[in-house]
């Protein structure tokens, strides 16, 4: 059914969602991947350490997982150290189904701080994975300026992975980021990469000028969870499913992402049936959009472009004294009071602050109205008082507690805690 080469369905021969797979150039690196990737990070007990340890639960979600992918033309498997069991749980059943090397590009990622730990790491992820060489490695997690000028230094971690790509373990050397967009323009400016992993979709079109940008230089383009950080799509609010009818709200935002010919491939989450049943619909046989599709869009326009107190998410109000992420709080409230999606809202708001560098910030309630960022703001919104608001109908002290409690569990915080020597 699946030619073992190229991993293209023949045309006689689709998938049983009907629309055979696409596939798109890499950027620079020539390769072609799948406009669909099959990301690792969400497998039954996955993160639960210790990493090498795999629960005969975690192996199955992943088999049924990868034989689901392979056989819907996915030929782009992406995955990262910092995703605990999902380099072991590939490596074991990439190797069990005897998957032929040349079926699937493999991309994983790292952010080791020294030339010495990249050889090491990059070893051991091999090594993990049962891999001699990896398509695409990405440092991860190009946040913020330090972590850019740690990752870029001369006789760093990326000039050790050119090394390494040099001695053929790894073949492209890219970045993934949750920055914001100077930072990521900075990153893509330095010309080190071959392709860069973000965040652009619907709900956040911010980053546009970054997939611009990258275009222009021929980098390949992933981007990174479109349905979960897009907007939690497959739950959405029912504004939003009744607008983007007949489409699905997953197939309109994955429409609209692919409708960028920069983009290359979207990284899905997958471990369950009915996650490849809404992802591949939405293919289109190389058409985005279609004018049918168009007119979704603007539909799904206009509650925003009505919005009297709309926050266009320009930055021009930051800095803030008390560290408040003003454009991302009034961008949940914007996706509130437009499309009704308190529920996303509420996700997203109660994890400010508790990720480090992936998704930095304090809770609007901080704001002490001292008014900085007022003569700044081109829309001349209230910012105090919409922050307030927001505050008001997002904060959530259970989910809070909850998202503690499992930052304080996660490998991030244990690194903190090694950096600070408290274990
Ligand atoms: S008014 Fe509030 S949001 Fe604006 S700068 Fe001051 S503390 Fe920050
Ligand atoms: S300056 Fe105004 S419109 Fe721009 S991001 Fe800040 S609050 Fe939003």
């Amino acid at each position: 059914m699946i030619c073992m080469e190229t991993g293209r369905i023949p045309a006689d021969n689709p998938p049983a969602t009907g629309t055979p797979m696409e596939y798109r150039r890499f950027g620079k690196t020539d390769e072609m991947i799948s406009v669909l990737t099959l990301g690792g990070m969400r497998f039954a007990h996955g993160w639960n350490p210790p990493r090498q340890h795999l629960p005969r639960a975690s192996v199955e979600n992943a088999m049924d997982t990868v034989r689901r992918a392979l056989a819907a033309g996915i030929n782009h498997i992406e995955t990262a150290h910092g995703y605990m069991k999902s380099e072991h749980l590939f490596g074991l059943v990439l190797d069990e189904l005897k998957v032929p090397r040349t079926r699937y590009k493999m991309m994983t990622k790292g952010a080791p701080m020294t030339a010495d730990e990249t050889r090491r790491l990059v070893e051991e992820q091999l090594e993990a994975l049962r891999l001699d060489h990896v398509d695409f490695y990405g440092w991860h997690g190009i946040n913020n300026e330090e972590r850019l000028a740690a990752s870029c230094k001369p006789g760093g971690p990326v000039e050790t992975l050119h090394r390494l790509r040099e001695e053929g373990l790894i073949r492209h050397v890219g970045f993934s980021t949750h920055a914001p967009l100077n930072i990521l323009m900075k990153a893509i400016e330095t010309d080190l990469f071959s392709f860069v992993n973000l965040h652009y979709y619907y709900f956040f079109q911010h980053n546009l000028p970054a997939v611009k940008l990258a275009g222009s230089k021929d980098m390949g383009i992933l981007i990174i969870s479109p349905n979960d950080k897009g907007g939690q799509l497959w739950d959405t609010s029912q504004k939003v499913k009744d607008l983007c009818a007949p489409l699905t709200p997953i197939q309109f935002n994955g429409r609209f992402c692919l409708s960028h010919p920069e983009v290359t491939t979207l990284t899905l989450g997958m471990h369950a049936p009915e996650h490849f049943t809404s992802n591949l619909a939405m293919l289109n046989g190389e058409t985005y959009f279609s004018p049918d599709d168009l007119e979704i869009k603007n539909r799904m326009d206009a509650p925003l472009g009505s919005l009297s107190t709309q926050c266009t998410y320009c930055t021009e109000c930051l800095p803030c004294p008390e560290g408040i992420n003003i454009p991302e709080v009034l961008r949940f409230r914007n996706m509130l009071v437009a499309w009704d999606m308190r529920r996303f809202g509420k996700y997203r708001y109660n994890m400010l602050g508790l990720m480090d560098h992936w998704f930095p910030g304090e809770y609007a309630s901080r704001c002490t109205e001292c008014g900085d960022c007022l003569p700044r703001c081109p829309e001349k919104l209230e910012i105090p008082r919409l922050l307030k608001e927001t505050h008001h109908r997002l904060f959530d002290p259970k989910a809070f507690w909850v998202n503690k409690a499992k930052s304080l569990a996660s490998p991030a915080w244990n690194r903190l805690k090694k950096w600070f020597g408290a274990q």
